[in-house]
């Protein structure tokens, strides 16, 4: 006589919505910041006085379409 064992089911991971939230709101902070230097930095507005952080994001303003010069 053998005794089959029941297959293990996982459990399902279980990730509360009040831990991702704090998260969610930084990476979107992150990202408006990304997209504010990519797109308006040394155009309409700008932080730094400079030229370098338009230059340096100036192929990604291009393939992003946003207008440059
Ligand atoms: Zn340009």
């Amino acid at each position: 006589m053998t005794q089959t064992a029941a297959p293990a089911v996982p459990l399902p991971i279980r990730i509360p919505i009040r831990e991702i939230v704090p998260w969610a709101v930084f990476v979107v902070l992150l990202a408006l910041i990304a997209l504010y230097f990519v797109s308006a930095e040394q155009g309409a507005t700008a932080v730094f006085a400079n030229m370098y952080v338009h230059e340096f994001v100036h192929d990604g303003r291009h393939l992003l379409a946003f207008p440059c010069h």
